[in-house]
Order: C-alpha cells, then sequence, then structure tokens
C-alpha cells in the first residue's frame, strides 16, 4: 500500500511532503516528495493529507464506558455509587455490549494502544478479551482487576473465592484465546485496583505473580484524592506512605503504571524515581472528580516517566489529543492559582506523550512513530490546508475531532 500526504515524524517539525509504503503490516519505506509515477494514483492519502502516528491511552477502564459524565462526587462516592454498579453489570451480561463500544469509540478517536483495566470478574472478562483480540487489532495491555474489599461482594467475590483455594489458588493471568504469549501487542497485566480495595493478602499473592511474570506490566492506581489518601493511613497505618504500601510487596518497578499521583510527598517521588515505575497522567479525570491538579513540576524535577492517559470514565474522553490539551491547561491553572506551572507543554511536546512517548513506556517501541520498520498504525488526517504553519500541532490539539481523521490503519488493515 502506498500512502500520500504530508508526514508528521516528529512534533517539533513541520511534516514531510512525501509517500510511505507499507508492506507486511510495517512501513517498509518513507520518502520524501511525490510518489514514483509508478505508484500513482496512491492506494491512500494524497498531496494535502496529514499522517500521523495512531494514539495510545496509557490508562482507561474498559467496563467504565457508559459510566461518563455522572458528575458531582468525589473519587470514593463515585465509585461506590457510578462504577462498581457499571462493573457489577459488566459481570451481569453487560460485557461484551460494552467492550465493543469501547473499541469502536477508541478506533473513531484513533487510538491504536492501550493500557487498560477490566473488572474483577474472571471468565466474562477472559471471553471479552479474547473476542476483542479476534475482532480488532486494538494493542492492549490489560488484565483482570484484583481487589477483595470495600467493595460489593458481587466484585469482591473472585478473589475472595480464589483466597479460599489456596495454598493454590487459580492464576493471576489468564491469556485470552487465540494470543501467543509472546505477542507484543497484546498483553496481560496484573491490576490491583487500588491499596483501598485490596488486603495485605491480595497484594502479597500479585507481589509474587509479579516476581514469577517480571515482563508483565502491573497497573494500579496511587494518591489521587486526599480522602483516599486518609484512608490508606488508616488501612495500613505501619506504612510509612500510599507509595510504600506498594513497594512492601514488590509492585514497584520498570513496568509498573501508577495512575494520578496527585497528592505524593517528596519520599514518595523519590522512591518512584529510585524504582523507575511510570506514572499515568490523568488530568480530566483530576479535575472531573475534583481529586487536584498533578504537580507536572515535580514529575520533572523527580526525572519521572510520565505517560498520559484517559482515566476513562472519569476522565470523559477517549480522545487522546483532547487528553493532551487538558495536561497543557493543568499546568497553565496551576501558574495562575501561583501553585506551579513552571514548565508548561507546548503542543509539539503534549502530542510526542500521546505517541511515541506513551508507546515507548508501555515497551511498544515500533508504535507511536512513523519510520521505516515501525508497526502500520497510522491516521491520516483531513484537515484544513490553512493549518499548514508553525502551528500545526497546537491547532490539532486545541480542534480535535474524530471528524478529522479520514483513516485509520491499525497492524497495516484498515479498521
Ligand atoms: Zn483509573
Amino acid at each position: 500500500m502506498i500512502i500520500q500526504g504530508h508526514i508528521l515524524t516528529d512534533p517539533s517539525r513541520p511534516p514531510m511532503p512525501g509517500w510511505i509504503r507499507l508492506q507486511d503490516r510495517r512501513i517498509a519505506e518513507l520518502n520524501e516528495g511525490p510518489p514514483p509515477a509508478d505508484a500513482m494514483p496512491p492506494t491512500s492519502g494524497g498531496p494535502h493529507t496529514l499522517i500521523t502516528p495512531a494514539f495510545i491511552d496509557a490508562h482507561m477502564h474498559f467496563p467504565q464506558i457508559d459510566s461518563v459524565g455522572c458528575d458531582g462526587l468525589p473519587l470514593l462516592e463515585w465509585l461506590q455509587t457510578v462504577i462498581f454498579p457499571a462493573e457489577t453489570w459488566w459481570g451481569q451480561g453487560g460485557a461484551h455490549a460494552m467492550m465493543r463500544t469501547a473499541a469502536h469509540r477508541l478506533t473513531r478517536q484513533g487510538t491504536g494502544g492501550v493500557a487498560a483495566y477490566l473488572t474483577s470478574h474472571a471468565d466474562i472478562n477472559h471471553s471479552v478479551l479474547s473476542r476483542l483480540a479476534g475482532e480488532t487489532n486494538l494493542r492492549f495491555i490489560t488484565g483482570r482487576v484484583g481487589m477483595d474489599r470495600n467493595a460489593p461482594d458481587a466484585l469482591t467475590a473472585t478473589d475472595l473465592e480464589r483466597a479460599r483455594r489456596r495454598p493454590i489458588p487459580s492464576p493471576m493471568l489468564a491469556q485470552p484465546d487465540g494470543v501467543p504469549t509472546d505477542d507484543h501487542r497484546r498483553r496481560i497485566s496484573l491490576n490491583p485496583r487500588f491499596a483501598v480495595s485490596c488486603t495485605d493478602e491480595l497484594l502479597a499473592e500479585f507481589g509474587w505473580a509479579a516476581k514469577d511474570n517480571p515482563n508483565c506490566f502491573i497497573q494500579t492506581h496511587l494518591s489521587e484524592s486526599i480522602p483516599e489518601c486518609d484512608f490508606i493511613r488508616e488501612l495500613f497505618p505501619d506504612d510509612p506512605h500510599y507509595t510504600g504500601v506498594y513497594d512492601r510487596f514488590g509492585l514497584l518497578h520498570e513496568r509498573t503504571i501508577l495512575a494520578h499521583c496527585v497528592h505524593l510527598t517528596r519520599p514518595e517521588w523519590e522512591l518512584i524515581n529510585e524504582r523507575r515505575a511510570i506514572i499515568a497522567h490523568c488530568p480530566q479525570a483530576n479535575t472531573f472528580l475534583e481529586s487536584g491538579l498533578f504537580d507536572l513540576d515535580a514529575a520533572r524535577d523527580h526525572d519521572i516517566r510520565l505517560a498520559l492517559g484517559t482515566d476513562l470514565a472519569a476522565g470523559a474522553d477517549v480522545a487522546m489529543p483532547r487528553v493532551a490539551r487538558a495536561m497543557i491547561e493543568t499546568a497553565k491553572a496551576r501558574r495562575l492559582c501561583a501553585v506551579g506551572g513552571k514548565h508548561i507543554p507546548t503542543p509539539p511536546e503534549a502530542w510526542n506523550m500521546i505517541t511515541r512517548g506513551n508507546a515507548d513506556l508501555l515497551d511498544w517501541p515500533d508504535a507511536g512513530r512513523i519510520e521505516v520498520g515501525a508497526a502500520a498504525d497510522l491516521l491520516l488526517l483531513r484537515i484544513p490546508e490553512t493549518w499548514y504553519d508553525e502551528h500545526l500541532v497546537g491547532r490539532l490539539i486545541y480542534n480535535w475531532d474524530a471528524e478529522l481523521i479520514e483513516k485509520r490503519i491499525f497492524d497495516g488493515v484498515e479498521a
């Protein structure tokens, strides 16, 4: 397949007018100038098309796809009254339809890869994930959520039942049907929901599973809201801080994705840096639940490996350019409130985070970029000709709409 267009290989530089040849689901050639006469007309695109990598979302929840917009509640109450009922419904027959909706919405907004959570159910998640792998070309890192307290029985049942079967509990990880264990596009992760909903016993079990599977990503939430942090101090009075709880169980390493991290203390920033864990900044979610404004300056000062996520459904939007915009706005808000904002990310920096940056952190070195050898995970955008100036990427972020996407190509196939 030959695709012609302005190729956005580096968002800090003007896109290059040229063409790409795809072969075996990869970018085989990347050339400047018009396609050769024997390749005309190109299979896709044209002289005015903008070609960009598909987006990567570092944090979202598939089962919350229908729960956007239930406003007015802080985190812990929102979980109990909005999210846990939705996740219960997922296990009672809603899962397949909800996953179809999620896959459709991600694809529509140009997201080609996602680090996501399922629910705590076992069989239904295996079946839903097997179908997602069979029917779409989305990349995913996802896993069953572990939780054994502070939630409805329907959601703690799986882990409580597993605990009863000790010392030989059922495995933490269930590979989806038809997905080989070395399929780097589709990987199973360990997902202890957060320490509020996990006892010491369950966290220890996740720690053992992490030790047995060192290449496996771990996803959890950390220090999102102040009442949550207060509750953690009650639940774990002997730990020095919230981050220390996960560290005690061996859950912090370079493949750990910690969502939020809005209320960290200095020793926690230092520990996260020392372990090289990843923080998934979810700016829309933090505003929606009024959890707080993420301290981007502290993250930069501590050399944190920073990813960007929607955290749907606390984040309203699966569109990563809107999350990029929310990150910029959060930094500006902190500057306006005189509580930070030393560094305001530029649109090219933000665009880099939702493509190459997130892909690298999720160990997808062949995603989020347009270069020879990279996977053909691409978006073809139709934009006004007047946008081709030094503000191109800012225009994309602030005007973002799925309507801008003319074609989505995931794993070399039109999605
Ligand atoms: Zn989340």
